[in-house]
């Protein structure tokens, strides 16, 4: 047995040509499994429903101002027509006090007044029609903001209806790999299955030698680790000497 040392290159587990390729297969359903529970975890679409939610809380703050300034507008407008309501009163009252008096002072005070209300009422009326456009305008940007907050919740349920699709077919596909995985691992040794699974807990578990180079970390292998792995048997088990992981040989491993 060559090289008995911390960092044996050869393993005395013994296996087979063809349960060592399975082992490449083993090797494959754990990364799709791995993907498949970090596609589960992780969906695509969370980053964005996130700065949607956020997104959503700032403008329903905007709204909320724009909600205010639309009520003070209309408050406004209210108190205006009022005081219009008020100077109307008051020159229904002058009038009917002139229609009757006879005195002289009293006409000419009624007149005055008149012309008073009539200027007051004037002025009344164009704060009016100011605040008129104020509320309008106002209107117009509350049902914006409101089309706003529309397409963002829109969108949110969109994306959280897509992410959870997205979690749904990645957990099927993480048990679909995981069902398989346990029938490739039960077809095999359990001694080479346990070494493989100790050594996947810190590499690829398993790697395919092509050309020389481990699969499983993309390292060349330097001229005396190839030469222990030509040594090895068939059925030796050996090892990247870079990562650790099982080497799977094969007519392409340039050996
Ligand atoms: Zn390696």
């Amino acid at each position: 047995m060559p090289g008995d040392t911390a960092r044996d290159s050869v393993c005395r587990v013994k296996a087979s040509f063809s349960d060592q390729l399975r082992l490449l297969e083993l090797a494959r359903l754990d990364r799709d499994v791995s993907a498949a529970e970090t596609a589960r975890r992780h969906p695509p679409q969370t980053a964005r429903v996130q700065e949607l939610l956020a997104q959503r809380q700032a403008q329903s703050t905007e709204l909320t101002g724009l909600l205010a300034a639309r009520d003070d507008a209309q408050t406004e407008l209210s108190r205006l027509e009022t005081d219009v309501a008020l100077v109307d009163a008051r020159v229904a009252r002058d009038r009917q006090l002139l229609a009757t008096s006879s005195n002289a002072k009293e006409v000419q005070g009624l007149e005055h007044e008149l012309g008073s209300l009539a200027k007051r009422k004037s002025d009344l009326e164009d704060l009016e029609l100011e605040i008129m456009e104020r509320l309008e305008a106002a209107e117009a940007s509350v049902a914006a903001q409101q089309a706003l907050i529309a397409a963002t919740n829109d969108e949110g349920a969109r994306l959280s209806a897509e992410g959870k699709a997205a979690v749904a077919e990645a957990t099927a596909r993480q048990e679909a790999a995981a069902r398989d995985r346990a029938a490739v691992a039960a077809a095999l040794p359990a001694d080479l299955v346990a070494q493989y699974d100790k050594l996947s807990a810190g590499s690829a578990g398993a790697g395919l030698l092509r050309r020389r180079t481990c699969e499983g970390c993309n390292m060349v292998l330097s001229g005396t680790d190839l030469q222990t792995v030509r040594q090895a048997a068939e059925d030796d088990v050996v090892f990247c000497p870079e990562c650790g992981c099982i080497l799977v040989r094969t007519d392409e491993s340039g050996l």
